[in-house]
């Protein structure tokens, strides 16, 4: 054996593997990016479960001509400059690998126009057989990514796709996870040309109810108590299911961490303890719960896909999410926005 380097589109597509697993995760390193650009109107465009294409369109900060063909490459972020950045990262991307590894397991299409430039430019890459693309196009301020095609040229990952619905399912899920952490944006869902979802901006208190309503159930929206906590300058907030009204089959169990998805074991086993005093079936549990604590005390570097997260203190993070769950039951707050319509 001789020991060579990669050729680029062959280490893209090994990366990924890491990171695009199927069409949901697609979807989410592109919204991950459209809320990374500021963006407050999302919609999610896609045909035969996302096998077919993918389409996001944002209204955020848009990427200049100039810099289209350097989004498609590896390691090419603006979010990240010094190694002090990873430290204490802010935006929910950083690695500059996801458009790169997407464009080369896919025909991706990267359409944009920033609000200081007149036209707006899409660039095209098809599985970087060629190279990049750059024609004029149309398109309002922000940016369209379209995604056809996925795995068409990698054979092995198209056979792990499975039917339709299957990853419909595992987008919707996305889809509600991703509105229960930023009730400031708007989402639209459409399959095959039909509407699935419409989440509109929540501005008042009454459209939050309706959010959380329509992802949680309106069981929850209607029981759930509004907590609010802090110990120094780690906060919790959200809303928890009290005790006596968990009994529905996969509830719904939302936890955000500085404002990420993430299924933490330290936070999940706090909150299920915290329910044990209450219910013994602490998988009943239901609860939307936000974390936050200063960038530097938790690392979000541990996987790709960013799935994951190391605090620095966990201990303390688990006993103070513990005392904060613990207390909200015993309290049994009605939440914040009860008296409104849901
Ligand atoms: P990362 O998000 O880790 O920086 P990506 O490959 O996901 O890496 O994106 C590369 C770069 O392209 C981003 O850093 C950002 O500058 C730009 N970009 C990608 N998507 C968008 C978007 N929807 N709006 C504005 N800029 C974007
Ligand atoms: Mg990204």
């Amino acid at each position: 054996m001789t020991i060579k380097i990669l050729p680029p589109r062959l280490a893209n597509q090994i990366a990924a593997g890491e990171v695009v697993e199927r069409p949901a995760s697609v979807i989410k390193e592109l919204i991950e990016n459209s809320l990374d650009a500021g963006a407050t109107q999302l919609e999610v465009r896609i045909d035969q479960g996302g096998h077919k294409r993918i389409l996001i369109r944002d209204n955020g900060s848009g990427i200049a001509k100039n810099e289209l063909t350097l989004a498609l490459s590896r390691h090419a972020t603006s979010k990240v400059d010094h190694l002090d950045d990873i430290e204490r990262i802010a935006t929910l991307g950083f690695r500059g690998e996801a458009l790169a590894s997407i464009s080369s397991v896919s025909r991706l299409t990267l359409t944009s126009k920033p609000a200081d430039q007149t036209e707006a430019w899409l660039a095209y890459a098809e599985g970087r057989d060629m190279g990049v693309q750059i024609k004029p196009a149309a398109h309002p301020n922000g940016s369209s990514v379209e995604v056809a095609d996925l795995f068409f040229n990698t054979p092995a990952r198209r056979k792990f796709l499975r039917a339709e619905k299957t990853e419909f399912h595992h987008i919707e899920e996305l889809i509600k996870r991703l509105a229960m952490a930023r009730f400031d944006v708007g989402f639209t869902l459409i399959h095959n040309g039909k509407t699935i979802r419409n989440l509109p901006i929540c501005k008042t208190d009454a459209q939050t109810s309706r959010r959380i309503g329509s992802i949680c159930g309106t069981e929850f929206a209607r029981k759930a108590l509004y907590i609010s906590g802090q110990s120094g300058d780690i906060q919790l907030s959200g809303w928890l299911l009290p005790p006596s009204s968990c009994a529905q089959q996969s509830p719904a169990q939302y936890t955000f961490i500085n404002g990420r998805m993430i299924r933490d074991k330290v936070v999940t086993h706090a909150i299920r303890q915290a329910y044990a005093e209450f219910i013994s079936d602490t998988g009943l549990s239901a609860y939307a719960l936000y974390l936050t604590l200063p960038f530097d005390q938790v690392d979000v570097n541990v996987h790709p896909a960013k799935h994951e997260v190391r605090f620095i203190q966990s201990r303390l993070v688990h006993d103070f999410v513990v005392q904060a769950v613990q207390d909200a039951l015993r309290q049994q707050l009605p939440l914040a926005t009860d008296d409104e319509e849901v």
